[in-house]
């Protein structure tokens, strides 16, 4: 851990004008430390795992690594973010679409309940993330309903209740599928 660069304002996180425009938009002045440790390690492409107490800000801190990897000229997926709920994801979408307010970013929200012929005519236009559950978002995959090739990150949040909510071979899938297409 000790090799991890803390960078103290959002200012110094080098991200793209829009985008810090919509996070001081959203009302985030200062990064929280979990914000401070792990955004540029997620925008240098890392692998990471992140842990924090809820309420700490994990949420920002991949919507913001996420949404500074996003090359808006590419109209593919390239962030795929899954909760292990429809709420959590719903919530997630949120908090992606506010803080790319100014970016023109293009999401779905990929979650069981929403039309299933809904959700692919969303996708086959083009979105360049999606946030969602596990179940529906394999679904789509297996129907190959977008193109990965573009793919950048896979966010897992909240992946210890993701693992115990029986999604474990969901989890497998998504990313053997994604590994063998990149
Ligand atoms: P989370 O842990 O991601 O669920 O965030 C908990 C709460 O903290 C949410 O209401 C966020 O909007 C808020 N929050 C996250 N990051 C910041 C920040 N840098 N400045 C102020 N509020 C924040």
């Amino acid at each position: 851990m000790s090799d991890i660069v803390t960078v103290e304002k959002f200012d110094e996180m080098n991200l793209k004008d829009k985008l810090l425009r919509g996070i001081y938009g959203y009302g985030f002045e200062k990064p929280s430390t979990i914000q401070q440790k792990s955004i540029l390690p997620l925008i240098m492409g890392k692998d990471l795992i992140a842990q924090a107490q809820s309420g700490s800000g994990k949420t920002g801190a991949f919507c913001i690594g996420a949404l500074e990897k996003i090359d808006i000229n590419i109209n593919n997926v390239q962030v795929i973010i899954l909760s292990h709920t429809k709420e959590l994801a719903r919530q997630t979408h949120n908090v992606f679409n506010e803080l790319g307010d100014f970016l023109n970013i293009k999401t779905a929200l990929v979650i069981g309940g929403i039309n299933i012929d809904e959700s692919k005519k969303i996708l086959q236009k083009g979105v360049h993330a999606i946030i969602g559950t596990p179940g529906r978002i394999l679904h789509m995959l297996n129907d190959k309903c977008f193109n990965i090739k573009k793919m950048k990150i896979l966010i897992i949040d909240e992946a210890d209740e993701l693992l115990s909510s029986g999604f474990e071979e969901q989890l497998k899938n998504i990313i053997e599928i994604l590994d063998n297409n990149i």
